[in-house]
């Protein structure tokens, strides 16, 4: 696990107490298991959660495989 630092939990804390702004631009819920989940982990510096790591996984797997069979035409 990652070590926090106070002011990095104080904001955490924040974060999970608060309450989500009106039409949020800012602070979705993390669509948890899917890519989005994953990249929205990251971009709040966090560490993706095991279910967002292995859509993440899969996405890119997908990636590939589509490239491989697609011959590139897109
Ligand atoms: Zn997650």
């Amino acid at each position: 696990m990652p070590e926090l630092t106070d002011a990095q939990l104080d904001q955490l804390i924040k974060d999970i107490g608060l309450k989500r702004p009106r039409g949020g631009s800012q602070r979705k819920p993390i669509a948890h298991g899917t890519y989005n989940g994953y990249r929205q982990h990251v971009y709040r510096k966090e560490q993706a959660c095991a279910e967002c790591m292995e859509a993440n996984r899969l996405y890119l797997r997908e990636r590939y495989a589509k490239r491989r069979q697609g011959g590139g035409s897109q």
